[in-house]
Parts: C-alpha cells; sequence; structure tokens
C-alpha cells in the first residue's frame, strides 16, 4: 500500500471538479483530480449508441439502464452511465472523466433571473447575469441551431410537431441551446463527416460534435500542465487528520470493475466534486464510519430539480407521427413557468428509438414545494433518500394538466407504452442540494466546521433551479473558486 503526497485534491471531474481544475491550474497550483470512471478519450474506446448498447453504455451491469426498452444484456464494464436506485426514486449519473456532460442531453439552460434569485437570495444576480453566466457560456461552447436547419432537416420533425402542438393547445415555446456543435450536426447531415447525435449518441457518450467538458474546462486544464487526472479511482471514504490535513481512501479498479489496488492519499485541500449523490455518500460515509465532523444541515435541502417525466401515444399517426429519424439532442422547450397554477418548463424530447413510435417523450421541470432528506444508513452502508409520492404530487399534477391540455388540443392519449400509468415520477436526471451554499458551507463552499474541505458540484444548489441545471452548476462553481484564490484558501 502507499500514500501519494498531493496539495491540493478534487473528488470526480464533472461541471464543478473541471472549473475547480482549470481556476486553480491557471493560477499555478498543482492539482490531481481522481474519477472513479474512465478516462475515455485516452483509452481510445468509442461510445456505443442507443441502438447498439456496448461498453459505453452501463457502470458495471448486465443489462443495459436506460429509462426505456431495456432489451440488451451486457458485458458489465465501467460504462459511462450509471443509474442509483432508492425507494421511490431512480437517479442516473455520469461516470468518466467529463462526469454528467458525457452522458447529458447537452441542454444550456440559464434559469430565470427571477427564479435565480428566489432560489439564491444571498447572490449578487447582477454579478451572475453580467459576467458569470456569460462566462460559463463561452467556456462550454454553448451555440444555437439555425433555424432554416432546424426547418428542413427530417431528424428534427419531432420538435417541429411538439412545437406546432404546443402552440395549439396556447403553450409558449422557447428555443434551447446546446453544447453539442451545431455546425457539425449539419456537416453530418450532409454526410460530410461521421454521425453521432443523428446516429442516436447521446446518453452513452458522443463521439463527435459534443463539447463535452473533456474537449473544454479538462482539456485546457491539462493544458497547463498542473493537472494530473487519475481515472479508474474510486474514493471511498476521507479522514480529518490531526494538523487538519485529509487522507483520501481509494480503490484503484480495472474497467471489469475488480480491485486492483489501495491507495491512500493524503492532502492539504481537499474539494468534494463527486455530483450530488457522489459527494453526499462521501461526506455521509465518511461520517458514519470514521466519525468526519459534518454540519448537520449536511443531507438536508435535497431535491429532484423538479423533474417528472410524461408521454403521449398516438401523436399524428396518420401524418407521420413524430418521425422514425430523430437527433439525440433537444432544442425546444416549452415554458409555462410564469402560469401561478402550473409553473413548469418542459423539454420536447427526442425518442430515437430507429422507426416511428408517434409517441412525444417531455421531461418535465417543476418547482420543488416539498424537499427529501439524504441520510446513510448504517447496516446497508448506502444511501437513503427520504421521497415520496408526496414529494412529487404537485409535479403530477402539472403533467397531468400539460397532458390533458395537449392532447384536447391535438389528440393522442397519456403514454401507457413508456410509463405504468402515463408518468414517470420516479426518473431524476437532476439531483440538486444536500450541501446547500450558504447552510452546509459558507458563502463560498468551504464546508462548516472544517478549515481545508470544500465541496464545488450540484448539491450547493438547494434542490431546484427551474431549467436544467449543469449551466447554474458550472457558474456557482466558478464563483466560488474565484473568491477561494482571491481568499488566498490555497497558498
Ligand atoms: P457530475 O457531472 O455528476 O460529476 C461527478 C463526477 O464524480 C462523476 O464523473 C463521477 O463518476 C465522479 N465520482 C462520483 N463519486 C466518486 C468517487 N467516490 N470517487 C471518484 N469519483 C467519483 N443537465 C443539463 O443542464 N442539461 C441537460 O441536457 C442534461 N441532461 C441530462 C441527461 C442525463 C441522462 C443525465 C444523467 C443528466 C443530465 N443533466 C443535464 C444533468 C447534469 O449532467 C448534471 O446536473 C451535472 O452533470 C452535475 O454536475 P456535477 O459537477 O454536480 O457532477
Amino acid at each position: 500500500e502507499e500514500t501519494i503526497e498531493a496539495p491540493i485534491i478534487i473528488i470526480g471531474s464533472g461541471y464543478g471538479g473541471a472549473v475547480s481544475a482549470l481556476r486553480l491550474c491557471e493560477a499555478g497550483k498543482k492539482v490531481i483530480l481522481l474519477e472513479m470512471g474512465l478516462h475515455w478519450e485516452k483509452a481510445g474506446i468509442p461510445y456505443s449508441n442507443l441502438l447498439k448498447p456496448g461498453k459505453s453504455s452501463a457502470w458495471l451491469k448486465k443489462k443495459t439502464i436506460a429509462p426505456f426498452m431495456n432489451i440488451f444484456s451486457l458485458t458489465p464494464f465501467t460504462g459511462t452511465l450509471d443509474r442509483l436506485e432508492f425507494d421511490n426514486i431512480s437517479i442516473w449519473v455520469g461516470r468518466g472523466v467529463g462526469g454528467g456532460s458525457l452522458v447529458n442531453g447537452g441542454m444550456a439552460v440559464t434559469p430565470k433571473e427571477s427564479y435565480f434569485r428566489e432560489v439564491f437570495p444571498d447572490l449578487d444576480s447582477e454579478k451572475f447575469y453580467n459576467h458569470y453566466f456569460p462566462l460559463v457560456r463561452e467556456e462550454l461552447k454553448v451555440n444555437v441551431i439555425d433555424e432554416q436547419f432546424l426547418k428542413d432537416c427530417p431528424y428534427y420533425k419531432f420538435t417541429r410537431v411538439g412545437e406546432e402542438e404546443a402552440h395549439k393547445a396556447g403553450f409558449k415555446t422557447i428555443r434551447v441551446p446546446n453544447v453539442y456543435d451545431f455546425k457539425y450536426m449539419e456537416k453530418e447531415y450532409r454526410n460530410e463527416v461521421p454521425r453521432s447525435a443523428l446516429n442516436t449518441e447521446v446518453i452513452y457518450g458522443n463521439n463527435y460534435g459534443k463539447n463535452s467538458l473533456d474537449k473544454t474546462y479538462l482539456k485546457k486544464a491539462l493544458e497547463t500542465g498542473n493537472l494530473e487526472i487519475l481515472d479508474l479511482h474510486k474514493a471511498d471514504h476521507i479522514q480529518l487528520n490531526d494538523d487538519k490535513s485529509y487522507t483520501v481512501t481509494t480503490q484503484h479498479i480495472n474497467t471489469s470493475g475488480q480491485v486492483l489496488a489501495h491507495k491512500t492519499f493524503h492532502c492539504k485541500k481537499l474539494i468534494l466534486s463527486a455530483g450530488t449523490m457522489g459527494t453526499l455518500q462521501l461526506l455521509l460515509k465518511s461520517n458514519t464510519i470514521n466519525n468526519l465532523p459534518i454540519d448537520e444541515k449536511v443531507g438536508k435541502n435535497w431535491g429532484n430539480n423538479g423533474n417528472f417525466m410524461t408521454g403521449r401515444n398516438w401523436v399524428r399517426p396518420l401524418s407521420g407521427g413524430t418521425g422514425s429519424k430523430q437527433s439525440t439532442i433537444p432544442v425546444g422547450g416549452i415554458d409555462n413557468w410564469e402560469d401561478p397554477e402550473h409553473a413548469f418548463f418542459t423539454e420536447i424530447a427526442p425518442l430515437p428509438m430507429g422507426m416511428d413510435v408517434a409517441t412525444a417523450l417531455y421531461l418535465l421541470i417543476n418547482r420543488v414545494d416539498k424537499k427529501g432528506e439524504v441520510t446513510f444508513d448504517k447496516t446497508n452502508q448506502a444511501l437513503q433518500l427520504n421521497w415520496n409520492e408526496s414529494h412529487t404530487a404537485k409535479m403530477k399534477e402539472n403533467a397531468k394538466y400539460f397532458v390533458r391540455k395537449m392532447n384536447n388540443a391535438n389528440g393522442g392519449t397519456r403514454s401507457h407504452f413508456l410509463f405504468n400509468n402515463g408518468f414517470g415520477a420516479d426518473i431524476c436526471y437532476h439531483p440538486l442540494g444536500g450541501c446547500v451554499l450558504g447552510e452546509a458551507t459558507d458563502a463560498f463552499g468551504k464546508l462548516k466546521g472544517h478549515e481545508n474541505l470544500y465541496v464545488l458540484d450540484g448539491s450547493l444548489i438547494p434542490g431546484t433551479i427551474g431549467v436544467n441545471p449543469f449551466v447554474t452548476i458550472t457558474a456557482i462553481a466558478e464563483y466560488c473558486i474565484e473568491h477561494l484564490i482571491n481568499q488566498n484558501e490555497f497558498t
């Protein structure tokens, strides 16, 4: 067993970890980043698509774990997508160098300023809308689809139909920016380059076109020469030492998940960016097994960002449905946020099944009226989530209202093809909170009661942000790390 010394360790290479790595490395700091998933680009293994799931499609599972149609068997491999099961909710997360950016839909949405102010009353919203949000949109390479291409491309029939139907039902639609390079997509449509979004690649990774974090923040951080990324290194627990430094116990695994070595890292400064569930797992487990001090607010104020899936069958069956060819990259949304009775935003989501199923899929994002709580169950040595039907009751009401209004105006039925009763209350892509900024941490992400431990990821956001969250996670991380560096926390 070896102990590796490092001044600064970051655990996790998603949005929070990638921002922290870049800004620290630019400031001349040496950083080691531990990531449990694979460095796919370095490994040179291609990602698989939805229709032929292979190595990248699931984290050490024998069967695929997409939200629908899991008919495919697998040889367990350290794939990009994982699903965490709790009593009333399943949570999907990304694994690999780049975290969730490898598997997500790339929707890069800036929250509504009024809601941002409501969620973060203590933050200077003007500074965020004038500086941090524009900054991260540039770093993340956010762009917008060309309207003419959208109109002409058969792969966006689902969006055109979705928008027409929404208008007919009296809803307002918006164009949704994305990190997928739409100029690349136009070229793939013309068959000038290999296809990716138009070849059903997304939740198991994109081989081309998508500006995931390995192509943006992490690439820049590596170019400084100050960053070392250790992939397939899973942090198991952390320990606070008498001199206020930290010891991180990790398992180095191979791509079949077998442990190759137990490695111990020792650092003065530790940043947890393991994603909402990963960071909570590390904090709560370390507290349980070796008394890592944690604030009583850790685990509290957790939410699913109002995620609620629903769908409609028999969508224009006589006029070609939603299309047999579908791009995996969503570009349309329905904005009903200002409706005081039924406030929601929904993505007009693709359902690229390789055939026309005349089905429309929607991922609603609602307010979270009732927050959940994450704890650690000693007996099972696993996270536990206090979350049940009462937490999603209002979300279901909104989904019912939405589907009813759409069907009344356009025809169609509740989707029994996708969900048991037409609703997917238990599908969560956006776990947020549990280590909330200014509650479990100070104003810049330092964990209360600690001098050298920071949390920088989705767990800082109190369970809701009203839109897809990665732009906000990135902006909050930029804000925190800038202040921490300026306060000389890392000298
Ligand atoms: P993550 O991106 O989750 O990164 C955490 C990293 O830490 C992971 O790589 C993980 O492997 C690693 N890690 C965890 N535990 C350990 C450990 N113990 N040791 C070492 N490493 C560890 N958001 C949007 O804004 N737009 C979208 O279109 C969108 N679509 C989505 C689609 C899907 C299918 C999913 C699953 C999510 C989607 N999201 C989307 C959500 C978004 O991807 C997440 O909110 C975001 O990635 C969270 O960022 P993060 O920095 O908190 O952590």
